[in-house]
């Protein structure tokens, strides 16, 4: 088969070209329609729809279908039901249903519903999500037709990530439209968020990840010195790819295409070993589905390469994590992008309209966006001088920056700085126009031309919460706006003035420094801004008052919803842990110390050896070693004694939040005192004795 793009693009994707070639005409404007606006579609279109899937797929190798959803768990989840049907005479048919297709039920109690529902009330069901496309995935049980859908249980609450997200999508295009119109745009009839989501990750060698037990419980590394090299040369990034990660990413590169995600950039990261892959955006849901793909994809190419993907927001200390780019925008069916400034941003009202209430929505909701990227691997980047610090502030580059400072102080005329041009001074190179802004890396909300770029998001995470709470914030703001001007006589007068009461009020949440400045924190205090550097601390904003006002006003989540994602926050945490620690105690009890113990034996044997052969040999050094050994040793199984008894105590506590609350405040510190000494040992103890590979194996050796 040709492996060019353009042949091998959405080869595995029930899309509307395939859909027009192989549904009658009716039926495939009936479903286009309701793609497009929503609605329901009879069940006699839905059965020959489902038998032209079927058929799709079977063609290309499936024995199986799946209804594909995104539980709370962060990753996708599918059960796989075969198409065949009862044998009769030991003959079999293919069949799939529309109802089939259409809805799922299933055993919910296995999935996290933060106390939704109590075990024995266990029906969930999943529902058909029309606007992302049906497609096959090839795995080792097989090929299987996956059909995205939502999950939702008995009683009609979201126990998924992409219900709320499709809300969220809802609110934000009626609320836009309202904006829009209100500058005469009656063309218009569908406002949509698109997304590109800028994906980091690690690879190591397979085999040696095998070796380490907290790669394989935890996906990061719970102990390991610093290899002697680490990322201070800065020659990893956009470095040349090493020919095996070169062959991994030309093979991943082929299996997005044929799901249809546009994978455009690939480039070596900061860190040894860390890469990242970029797709082109899509719509919101689409690009959430992709993303999920995307990680999942990664992980099982990285296998058939002998390697593993590291998803994890730290596998290693030391050097840079990984996280996610969530680049946002949001435009019309027609085309118009909202945050595109124009030539001439100064004069551009709706762009300043539009502007004015991102950073009302971004100021008042902080809390709630700091939350949205909350997973326990980010615990290791937020504030970490290698990703943007917990407090959330928007960046706007010099030129916006002073269009909102003139507004701000009422100025007649709004100038507009040039953005000039740049002359290298080599003649044979062109002078170039410069962009409006600089980058700003330290932001966690940037403006970059004509989108927003958050970038909080764990790589491992999904990235559906932070675009529900970006479109829903927004949508909030946009809501507020419409409801003052739609009443306006003046609205041009009405309109200026309130870009300026807004900009006014919200003016502390841009921020255009060094956000890894300690200067930054203390500023952000005196601005009253967040600075929620845990998730523990930032998952209460998900219950406020205000944001179950925010949430319950566009339907996109009710109180009880709310209240079970913050529970399910907090049990992840404590869950997530407790693994941790039960790694670490199981690695230095059954790996570390024995290995310690075992090098003592040995340095002592040699003390003793040496000295019987040659009683006058200096054996100050090997003494000197034993006696470190053997300290560093006693400090281990002393941190160990105290690991486990202090686990059991915080395990007794009654109430979650409080639990996840020690988890942080006491078991991670007894976690730190663990590892501190047998990272010492690793720089002491022979190479050949070392039970596991060390940094410098994992990360220079792939
Ligand atoms: P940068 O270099 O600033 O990170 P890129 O041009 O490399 O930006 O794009 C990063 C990601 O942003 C890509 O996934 C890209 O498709 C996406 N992107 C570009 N334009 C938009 C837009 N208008 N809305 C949403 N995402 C966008
Ligand atoms: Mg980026």
């Amino acid at each position: 088969m040709s492996n060019q793009i353009t042949d091998v693009f959405g080869n595995n994707v029930f899309s509307v070209s395939v859909m027009r070639e192989r549904l009658p005409k009716k039926v495939f404007a009936e479903m286009t329609d309701v793609m497009q606006h929503g609605g329901n579609i009879s069940m006699a279109t839905a059965d020959i729809v489902a038998n032209a899937m079927k058929d799709w797929a079977v063609e290309k190798g499936a024995t199986h279908y799946a209804h594909w959803f995104q539980p709370l768990t962060g990753i996708t989840a599918e059960k796989h039901d075969c198409f065949l049907t009862a044998p009769q005479d030991s003959k079999t048919l293919l069949q799939f249903t529309g109802k089939q297709l259409i809805m799922g039920e299933s055993d919910a109690s296995s999935f996290p519903t933060g106390g939704l529902r109590a075990t024995h009330y266990a029906r969930g069901y999943t529902a058909w999500d029309m606007s992302s496309p049906a497609f096959v995935k090839e795995m080792s049980c097989g090929t299987v037709l996956c059909i995205p859908t939502i999950f939702i249980s008995y009683t009609g609450e979201a126990l998924d990530k992409k219900t709320p997200l499709l809300r969220s999508m809802e609110a934000i295009n009626t609320q836009a439209l309202r904006i829009l119109r209100l500058f005469g745009n009656t063309q218009a009839s569908k406002v949509t968020p698109s997304v590109g989501a800028e994906q980091e990750y690690f690879l190591v060698d397979r085999e040696k990840y095998l070796k380490r037990r907290d790669l394989i419980y935890t996906g990061r590394t719970l102990f390991g010195a610093p290899a002697p090299k680490g990322q201070e040369m800065d020659d990893q990034y956009f470095g040349v790819i090493r020919p095996r990660v070169g062959a991994f990413m030309a093979d991943l590169n082929q299996e997005l295409w044929k799901l249809g995600i546009p994978a455009a950039t690939q480039h070596n990261e900061a860190a040894p070993a860390q890469h990242e892959l970029a797709p082109i955006y899509a719509t919101c849901n689409l690009a959430v589905d992709q993303n999920q793909l995307t990680m999942e994809t990664m992980k099982r190419v990285a296998t058939r390469h002998g390697l593993v993907c590291l998803l994890h927001e730290k596998p290693f200390a030391g050097v840079n994590g990984s996280g996610k780019h969530n680049n946002w925008s949001i435009s019309t069916d027609l085309g118009e992008n909202l945050l595109a400034p124009g030539d001439t941003p100064n004069e551009n009202l709706q762009f300043l309209l539009v502007l004015a209430c991102i950073m009302k929505a971004v100021d008042e909701h902080a809390d709630l966006l700091r939350c949205s990227a909350a997973c326990v691997g980010n615990e290791h980047r937020l504030g970490a001088q290698e990703a943007p610090p917990a407090i959330i502030s928007i960046f706007l580059g010099d030129q916006l920056d002073d269009v909102v400072a003139q507004i701000v102080a009422n100025s007649d005329s709004i100038r507009l700085l040039a953005s000039g041009t740049l002359d290298s001074g080599v003649s044979t190179v062109p002078v170039l126009d410069k962009d409006g802004t600089d980058r700003n890396r330290t932001s966690p909300f940037a403006f970059t031309g004509n989108k927003f770029e958050f970038r909080m998001v764990g790589a491992s995470d999904s990235i559906a919460e932070a675009n529900v709470t970006l479109n829903a914030i927004v949508a909030q703001a946009f809501c507020q706006a419409a409801d003052l001007l739609e009443q306006a006589e003046d609205f041009p007068g009405a309109c200026s003035r309130l870009i300026h009461t807004w900009m006014t009020q919200h003016q502390r949440i841009i921020f255009n420094d060094d956000g890894y400045s300690e200067a930054w924190v203390a500023e952000a205090v005196r601005r009253g801004l967040p600075n929620l550097v845990s998730m523990v601390d930032a998952v209460p904003a998900l219950t406020t008052p205000k944001a179950e006002a925010l949430f319950t006003q566009f339907g996109i989540y009710t109180k009880t919803e709310l209240q079970a994602r913050a529970e399910i926050l907090y049990e992840t945490y404590v869950k997530a842990m407790r693994i941790e620690a039960n790694t670490m105690i199981h690695m230095a009890a059954k790996h570390y110390i024995p290995t310690a113990i075992a090098y003592t034996a040995r340095l002592a044997q040699s003390v003793c050896s040496v000295s019987a052969a040659c009683p006058q040999a200096d054996l100050s050094v090997q003494r000197k070693l034993l006696l470190q050994v053997n300290s560093l040793l006693a400090d281990a199984s002393a941190a160990l004694e105290q690991l486990k008894p202090l686990m059991d105590r915080v395990d007794s506590i009654q109430d979650l939040r409080e639990m996840a609350q020690a988890y942080r405040e006491a078991v991670v510190p007894a976690m730190a005192a663990l590892r501190c000494p047998i990272d010492q040992l690793e720089l002491m103890v022979d190479k050949d004795l070392w039970p596991v590979p060390t940094y410098g194996d994992l990360m220079f050796e792939v």
